[in-house]
């Protein structure tokens, strides 16, 4: 009996066995069966689309009309010297006739007759103006001639008669034929599947049940069935997630935590007399929402998005505020030290004199900020910790040195993360453990990259999600202008020109280059904020380094100017020092990598020039381009790319260009990427889960599996009706946990 836990070495025997693992990784019937067709074709089914295009794969399942040898003849044409020949097969396809081209291979015209029908699958090429593909892949159904079978593999064609053919992805020497025919070894010997869901609730919900779906996935004979199997497997990819996070979700709500209700008096009252400006409608309306969480006796677990610059540290200023008045602790974690440091230094700004507890000079109700980072000298560590520990730190602004287990609080009542998407839910979990007496500290993570609701509910299941859409008033527009360095390096001057031109009204500019410039493997600052795949046509030029750069502009086109380098591997009171400077307008042009991405705030500084801007992803780009025009003046992000205009990575640039709305942008940008990989980094227990459901397009999928599961953990917590959903949830946390570890 075949199960999904059965070896493929025992259903396939060695050598398929072997290939399957080294060509895909599969070493299970279950891990072969996840593997999904990527189309189907019936016979005579005309394609879907219309024309043709260079470069695409395509699939015909069809008939030989006519065949040709063009070139030598006898032993001279199977190779060795001399001139090439040909192979041309006529097919007949919907668009007319398509010729198939084999090099060198005089046997074709022998195997493949006229009359011959099978599967051509391959790139279509371009060849003296015509159309063609070239030596493609071929599954023959009926030979009219002498088949020679040699490369090939045949199939019984009473099989395909009536029924849809699935295709899979395949891999060079491993045929999508060669796939479907084990396929087809292991589903005749499958024992059903087991379903996570009753029958009586699959019928309910309008789904086929699981058996059914798998197999009527690889092995459809019906469009309507494959259908079905996609729309179950789906909800089934859909439930996976929401499993997990339904179970957290409930287990969040139930934990006990200190009301931290707000206070007509004390400092957060008094910072609210103080504010410079008012607050725009979204803060108010979010600000109204956390105070009310805060005041309750279960955690606080709140999403907070709003774009680049919408005001989102106010917002989480004055709740920490809140529950210091009730004599809690807030930490405030952040993703980088450059940025930790910004945000305890404009902390204490806005609170003036409310932040200066501890002082000579001190007032009533003031409040002490502390900050900790693994770069701080051992002995101001020390220090932070033991403010930390007895309580005389009120405000505690970190990165990942918060985490550390020996980091104790006195009564932490509130964390906020800021720049959620940096962290994974198991980091977040781990400052949520540091309340006191088994209490939950509430909890607000900030996200200036803004993602559509199917995400957030995907990612931050657990959470509440406030967005905020508005933006604090006399923001000024940011032109965004892309500059082809290859077409028009006249531009790229122009570019520089504008740069002094800045500096020479008063103003200040950031340069952003993908490397450091280190003689270290290790030459980025954040590998995540960085495309994985650049433009074909660029892959071997090594990036722009920041080091390198800032040296040239010095000397050249930036000379006279105070050109200074920021970059993660600086030590951190290197950083600090830099960033303080160029904030105090000491430094005219900063060149940095995306250590500067998020968070950082110098309303002075209005023009960005980004260097090979194809290598950084959207939300990167967007929120890069989110640290100019933000005071009064104008911001202008100067996109310098050398990749061809034409190249599918300027698409991303070009989209820039025309939004500056961060949340169509969100959209775009996971449309684009591979959406496990988005989910996978900050979400664990999800890379592995998304196959055939769309973040993008499957929001319906993903709430009716949300329901689901709420439903079913409500009605019965332990799981204990529901086995196969147990063990499930039981394999899902398991998973969750060992990438936690692997992060370590
Ligand atoms: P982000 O949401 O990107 O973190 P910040 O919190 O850094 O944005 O805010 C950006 C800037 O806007 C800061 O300089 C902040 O002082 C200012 N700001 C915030 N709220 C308002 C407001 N209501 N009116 C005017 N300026 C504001
Ligand atoms: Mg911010």
């Amino acid at each position: 009996m075949i199960t999904l836990d059965t070896s493929l070495l025992d259903v396939l025997g060695l050598k398929p066995a072997k290939a399957f693992e080294a060509k895909f990784g599969f070493v299970t019937v279950n891990d072969l069966l996840h593997h999904y067709p990527r189309r189907y074709y019936k016979r005579g089914d005309p394609r879907d689309s219309g024309g043709l295009e260079v470069g695409e794969h395509v699939t015909f399942y069809t008939e030989v009309v006519a065949v040709q040898w063009i070139g030598p003849r006898g032993a001279q044409a199977r190779g060795g010297k001399g001139p090439k020949g040909r192979a041309i097969i006529s097919l007949d396809v919907p668009t007319g006739t398509i010729d198939a081209i084999f090099w060198n291979q005089p046997w074709r015209v022998k195997q493949l007759e006229p009359g011959t029908t099978g599967l051509f699958a391959g790139v279509v090429t371009s060849f003296n103006g015509k159309l063609q593909l070239s030596s493609p892949e071929i599954e023959i159904f009926s030979s009219v001639g002498l088949a020679n079978t040699e490369g090939v593999s045949v199939t019984d064609p009473q099989r395909w008669q009536d029924r849809m053919m699935p295709i899979y992805p395949a891999k060079p020497k491993f045929t999508s034929g060669a796939i479907r025919q084990s396929v087809e070894l292991v589903v005749d010997g499958l024992a059903p599947i087991e379903d996570p869901i009753a029958n009586a609730e699959l019928k309910e919900l309008g789904y086929v049940d699981l058996d059914t779906a798998l197999r009527h996935k690889h092995l459809p004979i019906t469009e309507k069935q494959w259908l079905a199997a996609d729309e179950r497997l789906k909800f089934q990819e859909a439930l996976s997630i929401q499993l997990l996070l339904a179970k957290r979700r409930i287990e969040a709500a139930s934990a006990p935590a200190i009301p931290r209700p707000r206070s007509a008096n004390g400092a957060g009252a008094a910072f609210d007399k103080e504010l410079p400006f008012e607050r725009t409608a979204g803060q108010i309306e979010v600000g109204e929402e956390i105070a009310d969480d805060l005041s309750q006796s279960h955690p606080m677990h709140r999403l907070l998005q709003g774009d680049v610059g919408s005001g989102k540290t106010l917002v989480a200023l004055r709740a920490m505020l809140q529950v210091i008045d009730r004599g809690g602790q807030a930490a405030l974690l952040a993703p980088t030290e450059v940025l930790a440091f910004q945000h305890a230094r404009s902390i204490r700004e806005s609170l003036g004199p409310l932040g200066s507890a501890g002082e000579l000079d001190s007032v009533p109700d003031a409040v002490k900020i502390v900050t900790l980072t693994a770069g701080l000298s051992t002995a101001r560590r020390k220090e932070a910790m033991a403010q930390i520990a007895s309580g005389e730190a009120d405000i505690v602004v970190g990165t990942h040195a918060l985490l550390e287990p020996k980091v104790q609080f006195a009564d932490l009542g509130m964390v906020v993360i800021d720049e959620q998407h940096r962290f994974g839910v198991e980091q977040r979990d781990a400052l949520r453990r540091k309340g006191s007496d088994g209490s939950i500290p509430h909890t607000l993570v900030m996200t200036a990259t803004p993602i559509p609701r199917t995400v957030a509910i995907t990612m931050f299941g657990e959470l509440g999600v406030s967005t905020m859409r508005d933006m604090p008033p006399g923001r000024s527009p940011i032109a965004t202008t892309l500059v082809p360095a290859g077409a028009r390096p006249a531009w790229v001057q122009r570019a520089w020109e504008r740069v002094r031109e800045e500096v020479a009204n008063g103003h200040q500019a950031y340069v952003v280059c993908p490397r450091i410039g280190l003689d270290d493997a290790d030459d980025v600052d954040d590998k995540d904020a960085l495309e994985e795949d650049p433009a074909a046509d660029d892959k071997k030029r090594r990036p722009i380094a920041a080091l390198e750069l800032a040296k040239l502009l010095s000397e050249g086109e930036l000379e006279g100017l105070r050109v200074e380098v920021l970059h993660g591997k600086l030590a951190p009171d290197v950083k600090d020092r830099v960033m303080r400077r160029f904030a105090d307008g000491e430094i005219d042009v900063l060149v940095a990598t995306t250590v500067i991405e998020v968070g950082v705030d110098v309303p002075n500084a209005t023009v960005m020039v980004i260097m090979d801007a194809e290598r950084f992803g959207l939300s990167t780009l967007h929120q890069l381009r989110g640290r100019v025009g933000r005071g009064k003046d104008a911001g202008l992000c100067l996109l310098i790319t050398q990749v061809s205009p034409h190249s599918p990575s300027v698409e991303r640039l070009k989209a820039l260009e025309k939004s500056n709305d961060g949340f169509e942008l969100a959209r775009l940008d996971l449309k684009q990427r591979r959406e496990g990989d988005v989910l996978g980094v900050a979400q664990s227990g999800t890379r592995n889960h998304l196959k055939l459901l769309s973040l993008v397009d499957d929001e319906d999928v993903i709430e009716k599996a949300r329901d689901y599961c709420d439903r079913v953990l409500h009605a019965d917590p332990t799981l204990a009706r529901h086995v196969v959903l147990r063990s499930e949830l039981e394999a899902l946390e398991a998973e969750a946990r060992s990438e936690y570890l692997e992060m370590g």
